[in-house]
């Protein structure tokens, strides 16, 4: 079965470092995630949900890992390797960790930024440099990337292909094709209620929405034409 329901988490509990504007939204309460977690771990199939973390904050080794391990769960991590060991952000020795632990690492970039708006070579450097350093830490091929803000186009795939990944997960909501390059994933935020949690988790969308994600895909994978 290709379809899995891609479930992405940003920070939980309280932060340790200064918020970007417009990010407090996306830090859950550790009992928002562990809520989450659980109704994963009791799911009939807990395979059929792929869960992931961008932007390597602290809390996804301080509070994660050992929710993930408890349960028997596994995760990706996309690291920012511009906040590698800064306060509040992973540092080497904790992706180190999470790998012993049989968590997957992949890049996000170097500095939070929205690759749609870079040029050539500011691009090949957020998609190049970051996994260097990733491969360097982990000892591994990185193949695999959380796009920031879920902000991507025709060039940026071709940059992501040009710089050696082989599957980028995205923000576009609904299910994911666990085959394809391109992988859809929901955000989870601190605002939304359980009723909402209920509705990601069984990938219930209304049909109108639905075809607003399939034409906002399309669109994307297609733009620019030049
Ligand atoms: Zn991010």
């Amino acid at each position: 079965m290709a379809r899995r329901i891609g479930l992405n988490f940003h920070g939980i509990g309280s932060p340790a470092r200064d918020l970007e504007e417009g990010e407090a939204p996306y830090w859950l309460s550790e009992a928002q995630f562990t809520e989450i977690l659980d109704r994963v771990a009791a799911a009939h199939d807990p395979q059929a949900f792929v869960l992931t973390f961008d932007d390597g904050n602290l809390s996804d080794y301080d509070i994660a890992l050992p929710a993930l391990v408890e349960r028997g769960l596994s995760a990706r991590f996309f690291v920012l390797t511009g906040r590698l060991d800064q306060p509040g952000s992973l540092g080497r020795d904790h992706i180190s960790a999470l790998l012993d632990a049989g968590m997957r690492v992949g890049s996000h970039g170097i500095a939070h930024v929205g690759w749609t708006g870079l040029d050539r070579d500011a691009l090949n450097r957020e998609l190049g440099q970051s996994r260097s350093v990733l491969q360097d830490i982990c000892g591994l091929p990185i193949t695999e990337v959380g796009i920031p803000f879920g902000l991507y186009n025709a060039r940026v795939l071709r940059a992501l292909r040009r710089n050696g990944y082989t599957v980028a997960f995205s923000s576009d909501t609904g299910q994911m094709n666990n085959k394809s390059f391109l992988r859809a994933r929901t955000s989870l935020r601190g605002d939304m209620n359980s009723a909402q949690f209920d509705d990601i988790l069984a990938s219930r969308m209304p049909p109108a929405k639905q075809l607003r994600r399939m034409l906002g895909m399309t669109k994307k994978r297609l733009l620019p034409l030049t």
